[in-house]
């Protein structure tokens, strides 16, 4: 491919270790966004973001409008909530996210006349943003906006955007990824949204750039999109960013593996891109903070994948934030009748699923469908010693040590070896010969240390 042919930036395009699962992005990349409309209920998370959940500011019976806030983020590391339909509150309920946390929630029926989910896509996808109107914002401003339009990082950790783009004295940030690599295999919502919103991406890069005062500004996006990276680089010509285009290999996408790619630093164990002075942010986050900011529109829809071969007909959706993840499997023609997987994200860092009514958060980049070949994996043997897992682990772990350390229940010793440093990846399940759930184990180890935390 054409990668290195002129490096624009100081990284050698990769990072060591990592595998090369198949991308197995055919099932949709092909397929332009379609926009969903609003569903009969939305059912809303109050705790959609790291950090600590909003305050509902709605009851039962209440009316609520398209864009309205119903709920607020009161600590600095939150974000409020938004509806995404008008209509009436029905209840505040709890329900069960993918990975198994149970959260008060907004339940919504939609009644009345909705906002035309087309035209909120047309406003994203429209190519006449006007770059200049960039600096008619402070960056106080800017981060105040954000803020106030309840946007967090849309690529899956959904960590509050507006305390990412807050200056802060003690760790200058001079350099701003925006992360379009979206190296999870069989997704494609930010390949999508760069190849049919790449003005609004620009726009949203650039003002979480000035938030930051960043000297440079860097759009991140792996060899296998070119596409994306075609109209990426014609809607951020004459502007201050750049391109870096580097090598398809996962997890390219992780934060510290994407700073040593591209600007060849070493974040710190246990450390922060902030700690080096980078900040990243994915592409779909900063089409969001184009809206919110200049368009004055609140987070209440974003793109999803719904993927895989267990699904009947692949499709990249633009969707309200809350609506039901059945309802978006019916919407793409339903499941096929060996599909036997349900994940909510992709097939290495997503979470199983089976309740139909779990609803899509800001944090939802897709639903990966896969039928019983997809997930063939042999029965579970003992280690062989290959060496294979050390070989994948791009945090240069020892993932059988850590392993070892949750099936002994010996936190200590896993924290020895730096389990939370795992960022849960599963490389080292992907290549491992044995079939062990290093991952699943080493899950357990965490929680076992947070237990033995709580404890002292
Ligand atoms: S899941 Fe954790 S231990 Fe395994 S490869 Fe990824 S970072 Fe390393
Ligand atoms: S890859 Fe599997 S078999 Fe090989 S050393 Fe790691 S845990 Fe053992």
């Amino acid at each position: 491919m054409f990668f290195f042919r002129s490096r624009e930036f100081p990284g050698k395009g990769s990072f060591p270790h990592g595998i090369h699962p198949p991308s197995n992005k055919f099932y949709s990349a092909g397929a332009e966004v379609e926009v969903v409309s609003a569903p009969k209920k939305v059912v809303l998370p109050l705790l959609q973001h790291i950090g600590s959940p909003c305050e509902p500011l709605v009851k039962p019976k209440q009316v609520v409008s398209c864009g309205e806030m119903i709920g607020e983020g009161q600590a600095f590391i939150s974000a409020s909530l938004h509806s995404p339909v008008t209509g009436k509150v029905k209840k505040l309920s709890v329900v069960t996210l993918p990975n198994g946390r149970h959260l008060p929630a907004i339940e919504i029926q939609t009644d009345g006349e909705q906002i035309d989910p087309d035209y909120l896509w047309k406003e994203i996808t429209e190519t006449d943003w006007h770059f200049s109107a960039v600096t008619d914002y402070s960056p106080d401003e800017i981060v105040k906006m954000i803020h106030a339009s309840g946007i967090v990082g849309l690529g899956g950790a959904a960590f509050p955007t507006h305390v990412k783009v807050t200056p802060n004295a003690k760790r200058l940030i001079d350099t701003l990824l925006v992360n379009g690599c979206e190296c999870e295999p069989y997704l494609t919502c930010d390949d999508r949204l760069m190849r049919e919103a790449p003005h609004s991406i620009v726009t949203g890069s650039l003002l979480a750039g000035r938030a930051l005062s960043a000297k440079e500004i860097f759009v991140c996006i792996e060899d296998n999109k070119p596409e994306a990276i075609d109209a990426i680089k014609k809607a951020a010509k004459n502007t201050v960013i750049k391109i870096a285009v580097v090598k398809t290999k996962y997890p390219q996408g992780s934060e510290k593996q994407l700073v040593k790619a591209v600007v060849d630093l070493d974040v710190p164990l246990g450390g922060l891109p902030a700690d080096v002075g980078i900040a990243m942010s994915n592409v779909g986050t900063m089409a969001a903070v184009a809206m919110g900011v200049i368009k004055k529109m609140p987070l209440t829809h974003r793109v999803i994948s719904v993927t895989g071969g267990g699904i009947v007909n692949p499709k990249n959706l633009f969707v309200p934030i809350g609506i039901s993840m059945g309802e978006i499997i019916d919407y793409c023609g339903g499941l096929k009748k060996d599909a036997v997987r349900i994940i909510a994200g992709g097939p290495m860092m997503g979470f199983a699923f089976s309740d139909m009514n779990t609803p899509v958060t800001k944090g939802t980049s897709g639903v990966t469908v896969l039928t019983h070949e997809e997930t063939l994996t042999g029965e579970e043997t003992s280690c062989v010693r290959c060496g294979r897992c050390v070989d994948a682990c791009p945090m240069k772990l020892v993932p059988t040590r850590l392993a070892m350390a949750a099936r002994y229940n010996n936190p200590s010793l896993a924290r020895r070896y730096h389990i939370n440093a795992c960022f849960e990846c599963g490389s080292c399940t992907y290549v491992c010969p044995a079939n062990i759930k290093l991952v699943q184990l080493i899950r357990t180890g965490k929680a076992q240390v947070a237990a033995s935390m709580k404890k002292q």
